[in-house]
């Protein structure tokens, strides 16, 4: 490992390297970072994301305390309703009195979640090299996306539009995935995710440009982006060099919910190093059958048509706790089981 027994290479300044990082420097050891962007966020384009408040069981605080960093420095905003809107009938808004989401901006900004673990592992020591690839005998690899189970394209804006949440949902704006508008603080996010269409060329994002305007937002002028999201089930434990964050397919299959997976494994790779096997041993078993679970809950979600997505998103603004109905599609209990059990044959490995 690295140049001396203590310095650890770490390639990629993502939420998963970062992650790696502070662990391993409050434990004592010498992590270096090398980032190709000559910024760490540098790759990102300013956009909301959400940390999921279903798919692990710590709050915000405790999950990120675990990891090594302060939440209370970290600029995100509680979301406790969202309309959920689908193209066969009305809308419904979903709501309860724990946030589903903290959004984040990601990328290079001041108030950037980047940029927030960046400065907390400045502060504790961590080293960076950015601006140029990293090398190759590196410990732990944290360089992002290399397949493509998902597409993502966007447009960031400006806005005097009040704070609001929606979902889309439905083959015209998000083939097997969905469409998200986000503003909050005057900025905003329109963006669709989806599995890559078929022969019947739709474009997703422009239909859901469409459906916002006649919803009553306009979306005129912005930065658009583009990205895709990488999964892939677990093949193996933890292995030297360790692949964490979406370079060891570390990613919610559902929803594209990676960020507190990826910063999870990074915590995983970084306890095998110091020794604490059992503990890394847990972390894995538990990071892998969120995985699992997300690939059965993704075979669920594809069998649905617009009606069902729609009785389903009645159902979540019906019922007086969504969250735990959320939280129940990840909960490795007898009847998950069973559907990972029925359904782990069908996984296939796309190519980039
Ligand atoms: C548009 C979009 C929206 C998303 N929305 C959400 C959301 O709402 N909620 C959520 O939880 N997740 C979301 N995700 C997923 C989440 O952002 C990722 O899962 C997470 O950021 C992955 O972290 P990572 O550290 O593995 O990779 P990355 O954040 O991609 O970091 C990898 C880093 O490695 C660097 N790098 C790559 N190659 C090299 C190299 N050879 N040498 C040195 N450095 C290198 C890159 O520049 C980058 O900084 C979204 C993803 C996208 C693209």
């Amino acid at each position: 490992m690295g140049e001396s027994s203590k310095t650890i290479k770490i390639a990629g300044g993502g939420i998963a390297g970062l992650t790696a990082a502070i662990q391993l420097k409050k434990s004592g050891l010498d992590p270096i970072i090398f980032e190709k962007e000559s910024q760490i966020g540098g790759n990102r384009h300013g956009d909301y994301e959400g940390l999921e408040n279903w798919i692990f069981d710590q709050s915000m605080n405790e999950f990120f305390g675990q990891s090594g960093f302060d939440f209370s420095q970290i600029t995100s905003i509680p979301i406790n309703r969202f309309r959920v809107h689908t193209s066969t009938s009305s809308s419904f808004m979903i709501h309860h009195h724990r946030p589903f989401f903290h959004m984040v901006k990601r990328g290079s900004g001041k108030t950037d979640l980047d940029t927030a673990l960046y400065r907390q592992c400045r502060f504790a020591g961590v080293q960076f090299e950015m601006g140029n690839s990293a090398p190759n005998d590196c410990d732990i690899i944290a360089t992002g996306t290399t397949k493509a189970a998902a597409y993502i394209r966007g447009i960031n804006f400006d806005t005097s539009l009040s704070d609001q949440v929606h979902l889309l949902l439905g083959h015209e704006f998000a083939p097997k995935g969905y469409a998200y508008l986000i503003i909050l603080d005057g900025k905003g996010t329109l963006a669709t995710a989806y599995k890559k269409p078929g022969d019947n060329q739709v474009d997703p994002l422009q239909n859901s440009k469409d459906y916002f305007k006649e919803y009553g937002i306009t979306i005129s002028d912005g930065n658009p982006f583009g990205s895709r999201g990488s999964f892939s089930l677990p093949f193996g434990g933890l292995k030297y060099p360790y692949k964490i964050g979406e370079a060891g397919g570390f990613q919610d299959y559902l929803f594209g919910f990676g960020i507190r997976m990826s910063m999870a494994s990074g915590g995983g790779a970084a306890l095998s190093i110091l020794g604490r096997h059992k503990e890394a041993k847990r972390v894995m078993k538990d990071l892998n059958r969120m995985r699992r679970l997300s690939f059965v809950n993704r075979m669920l979600y594809e069998r649905l048509n617009d009606h069902q997505m729609a009785a389903f998103a009645k159902k979540l603004s019906e019922v007086s706790d969504p969250l735990t109905i959320l939280s129940g599609a990840y909960s490795w209990n007898f009847k998950n089981i069973r559907r990972w059990i029925t359904m782990k044959n069908r996984y296939e490995v796309r190519p980039t």
